[in-house]
């Protein structure tokens, strides 16, 4: 799994990449000066280079290669035999590389389908395939053993209902449907995918009284439109199915009969029936050559313009007169999944760890989500092991994941951060993720204390197409993108910012992979990183078709890509480890966090203006007036005016956070200056006090109604699902239009905002002491 917006579709995605980007630029107007290696001393900062040229060295392609020949030969769903030989191969890799590893396993709770049907019973009869058919020139995709299409944590059901489409089956879809007159109650809806996340589909569907959902992918979204469905091309064939959990990750992720603590053999099991990120409703994927027969047996109102897709024949929404039959029945059982960790242990800093990881279950191979990232994870563990054997110590111990579960529901990293929490909360100071892999340009999201230090690796290393480096690459996209065809303000904003402060900004993080009980729960700086924009992968994700023959085809074919990653990503753990002072910056998180408290201001100044307009537009009658027989307007309900919010208490946090951010900042650089020559029991408390920043930004209650999303920062946003929202409590009070609650949350991230600033003084005052 991983962001949404990464299966988008060719280069819409690597623009939504750094759309997202741009929502999270810093405003800083002074580029803070660049005082060489961060972190390090000169000398420290030499060795530091040389000690990388001999780690990109031992980086190989054809090692890659192999790998994820291997990797992927065999289905890889959780529970899967090839799934966990590949956990213990990983493991024997681990070992021979030189590092202590162990397997660590956890009993979750993991459905398979027993039985499922779509058949349309009338006006026609039709029977859906559900399946995937072997493809010319695919060597794997006749294998057995496949996960037939199935959305894991849907509910149980055997449900007959008329077919109403409701195009991506997303708030404002359910807001047009309203307009047109069509009720979903009692119905079985027809979504496709896209517009949003897939867990949140069916959801809506039950909110709004549906009995079952059906998601397809239309060609529009992931076919033929876009390009030649594979295996001529890339794009999705008629039969490909989207696999995918729909489980209600944006109130917990992991075992979803173990919110917030750790499915060890003792914990205590909340029934399934209780289970609050388990579907009320039965829900199946299906490919749009089953979806076809459906669609087009819809009557009722013509779909509008932008619900239409690209299959040949006019969209309607219904209801019916096409009705359909749907079971869904899953053995509710429990299966391991096991997590390869693997450890090279620090020297004078053993107690602060760097955590780096990937998933290795896929929903069917998964060549590339996740096995792209998982190669290059490998390659830099192979590598590093070889630098130990050489004599390397690193100063601070490295932890190497490959995480099982993740595609379910995040289960294998959410279950190990539940069950090491205090451990992990003492001791890790940065986790690193990656999971898909591609060719174009780097993504990276997370902890903006840590984004100057990535915009360090990235100017260090080449791109494999253009040699320039990927920090270059990074700039020229931006800058084409925000003065060319198809620019937003937010884009040229961005690009701006790029070029006022040096550094192209990281994203904000929302969900769909497993960085979210690392950043989210325990508070522990998180950096998420990964090519993409060029390699054509959407149309085969989750799918029998996302193989190795479709990789080396239209991925990554020489591997270029996965070396980019393993030495952006390695570089990021070594000096990490390696650093003297943890390489993080605050003057680039303030100016973020200045950032999105205007986003703040500027949605309530947007509510109001709206409020406003709609109010003059039913005062003046304009909807009675502007009725049509044929396509009536009911007039929206009347809003509540939008009170003054009670912004100050975040404004006043921020400019002190400001003013001591640049306080540490100045007081760094004067250590610099001088070599950083910090005495020992002084920089070991500075260490220890860097390491744990990030944890003063959560709050314990965490966000109003789901309280194991403790940031008060980042977080999957409640209707949104994959993508992030920033300040998220105050955020989605405004969304809600719950004035109070947003004046409320006000006051309690400016708190934490005092508490992070409060522990960034105590630093500063070590530095200068
Ligand atoms: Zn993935």
């Amino acid at each position: 799994m991983k962001r949404a917006k990464l299966h988008g579709v060719g280069v819409a995605l690597a623009c939504l990449t750094l759309t997202c980007a741009a929502g999270a630029a810093p405003a800083s107007g002074n580029p803070q000066a660049d005082a060489g290696m961060l972190g390090f001393a000169a000398r420290g900062a030499a060795q530091e280079s040389s000690l990388e040229q001999r780690f990109d060295s031992l980086l190989s392609a054809a090692d890659m290669r192999a790998w994820l020949k291997r990797l992927s030969s065999g289905p890889n769903q959780v529970g899967s035999p090839h799934d966990k030989a590949n956990a213990e191969w990983m493991l024997a890799q681990f070992k021979q590389w030189g590092w202590d590893a162990h397997i660590e396993t956890f009993d979750v709770l993991y459905p398979t389908p027993k039985q499922e049907l779509v058949e349309l019973v009338a006006p026609t009869k039709f029977k859906a395939a559900l399946h995937e058919p072997p493809v010319k020139g695919d060597r794997t995709s006749d294998l057995s053993g496949v996960l037939p299409p199935y959305n894991v944590y849907g509910a149980d059901g055997n449900v007959t209902g008329e077919l109403v489409y409701v195009n991506y089956g997303m708030p404002d879809d359910y807001k047009e449907l309203a307009r047109l007159g069509v009720s979903v109650k009692g119905k079985i809806v027809i979504v496709r995918y896209g517009g949003g996340w897939r867990g949140l589909k069916p959801e809506l569907a039950h909110e709004h009284g549906a009995i079952g959902c059906l998601i397809y992918s239309d060609p529009r979204d992931d076919g033929y439109f876009h390009s030649d469905p594979y295996p001529q091309g890339p794009a999705r064939p008629p039969e490909g199915v989207q696999r995918g959990s729909v489980a209600k990750m944006q109130l917990y992720p992991g075992d979803p009969t173990t919110p917030g603590y750790a499915s060890t053999p003792d914990a205590k099991h909340v029934p399934v029936a209780e289970a609050k990120s388990v579907l009320k409703i039965p829900v199946l994927p299906i490919s749009y050559a089953d979806a076809t027969p459906l669609l087009e047996a819809i009557g009722g109102p013509v779909a509008p313009e932008s619900w239409r897709g690209a299959l040949p024949f006019t969209y309607h929404v219904g209801a019916g007169p096409a009705k359909v039959h749907m079971v869904v029945k899953s053995d509710w059982n429990r299966q391991p999944v096991y997590d390869v960790i693997a450890t090279l242990k620090g020297t004078s800093d053993a107690g602060q760890w760097v955590v780096r990881g990937n998933h290795h279950d896929g929903w069917v191979f998964g060549a590339f989500d996740p096995l792209a990232g998982t190669i290059a994870e490998l390659g830099e563990a192979k590598a590093m092991g070889q630098l130990y054997r050489e004599g390397w110590r690193p100063r601070r111990t490295i932890v190497y994941a490959s995480w099982d579960g993740e595609e379910p529901g995040l289960l294998g990293s959410t279950e190990w951060a539940e069950a090491h929490a205090k451990e992990l909360r003492q001791k890790a100071v940065l986790y690193l993720n990656s999971d898909t892999n591609g060719r174009g340009i780097l993504f990276a999201g997370g902890s903006h204390t840590y984004q100057h230090l990535v915009n360090q690796v990235a100017a260090g290393v080449t791109d494999p197409e253009t040699g320039a480096s990927v920090q270059k690459r990074q700039r020229a996209f931006l800058d084409v993108r925000a003065n060319g065809k198809g620019s937003s303000p937010t884009m040229k904003e961005s690009a701006k910012l790029a070029g006022a402060t040096g550094d192209i900004p990281i994203a904000p993080l929302g969900s769909g992979s497993d960085y979210s009980a690392f950043l989210q729960h325990l508070g522990i700086a998180t950096l998420d990183l990964g090519f993409s924009g060029e390699a054509d992968q959407g149309g085969v994700y989750h799918s029998r078709y996302d193989s190795f023959d479709h990789y080396i085809r239209f991925g990554d074919p020489t591997f270029g890509y996965g070396v980019a990653l393993a030495k952006v990503a390695g570089h990021i753990v070594l000096r990490t480890a390696d650093a003297k002072v943890l390489p993080m910056r605050f003057g680039d998180f303030s100016s973020t966090i200045d950032r999105y408290i205007r986003a703040l201001h500027k949605q309530a100044d947007e509510a109001r203006k709206q409020t406003q307009a709609e109010h003059k537009l039913l005062d003046a009658g304009a909807y009675r007036l502007a009725a049509d027989p044929d396509h009536p307007v009911a007039p929206p309900e009347r809003l509540s005016d939008v009170p003054k919010i009670d912004f100050a208490p975040l404004d006043a946090a921020a400019k002190r956070l400001k003013q001591s951010a640049q306080a540490y900042e100045k007081a760094y650089e004067a250590r610099a200056a001088r070599g950083l020559d910090i005495p020992s029991p002084q920089l070991a408390r500075v260490n220890e006090l860097l390491g744990t920043m990030e944890q003063h930004l959560l709050d314990a209650q965490g966000l109003p109604g789901r309280p194991w999303y403790k940031n008060l920062i980042q977080a999957p946003g409640e209707l949104t699902g994959y993508a992030p929202k920033t300040i998220p409590a105050v955020h989605e009070a405004l969304d809600a239009r719950e004035w109070n609650r947003a004046d409320q949350y006000a006051a309690v991230t400016a708190k934490v905002l005092d508490g992070y600033r409060a522990q960034l003084d105590k630093l500063t005052a070590l530095l200068k002491g």
